[in-house]
């Protein structure tokens, strides 16, 4: 399983949400959150994650704590 979390750095461009719509949106504070975490493998996570353009998306094992590489 993976760990997902959004950093504050997030300004709210909604690039997650329309990249990976099914495990991201947009919160009532205007930020991106995701929907599940931790959450099964999704290529579409890392695709988010490196679309984003403040890096302010997090993926990590849940086991080892370890980043996983997009
Ligand atoms: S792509 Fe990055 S900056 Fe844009 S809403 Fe998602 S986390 Fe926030």
């Amino acid at each position: 399983m993976w760990n997902v979390e959004v950093s504050p750095e997030c300004i709210g461009s909604g690039v997650c949400a329309g990249t990976a719509p099914r495990h991201f949106t947009l919160g009532p504070d205007g930020r991106s959150r995701p929907l599940a975490t931790p959450t099964a493998p999704d290529e579409a996570i890392l695709d988010a994650a490196v679309s984003c353009p403040m890096e302010a998306i997090a993926v990590t094992d849940s086991d080892t704590g370890a980043p996983v590489e997009t």
